[in-house]
């Protein structure tokens, strides 16, 4: 190995996840935070989760709750339009209005 070219390295880097799992790797550096292990992560423990450090879940829930109060909003203020039952009225009612 040549020398002053490569990093330290810890043939016992601890690997500390959220989920309160550790375990030790090669690396170098000494200490490794992780969001997810093979110990939490739904491909293993073959569980529905959400994994959801960022807020992004709730933030995309909290979205949707207040397209569907403003989706209700609209239905409520939404008017009617007027209906032209045929032809001959529309043309009725321009030339009365014309007049
Ligand atoms: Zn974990």
């Amino acid at each position: 190995m040549k020398k002053g070219i490569h990093p330290k390295y810890y043939p016992q880097a601890k690997v500390v996840c959220a989920c309160g799992n550790t375990f030790y790797v090669g690396s170098t550096v000494p200490e490794i935070q992780v969001d997810i292990c093979s110990k939490c992560h739904p491909f293993f423990t073959g569980e529905m989760k959400y994994v959801d450090t960022m807020g992004k879940v709730e933030k995309f829930q909290r979205r949707m709750k207040l397209a569907r109060q403003f989706k209700q909003k609209k239905a409520k203020t939404k008017k009617k339009k007027p209906v032209i039952g045929s032809y001959k009225e529309a043309i009725a009612k321009l030339k009365s209005k014309s007049r």
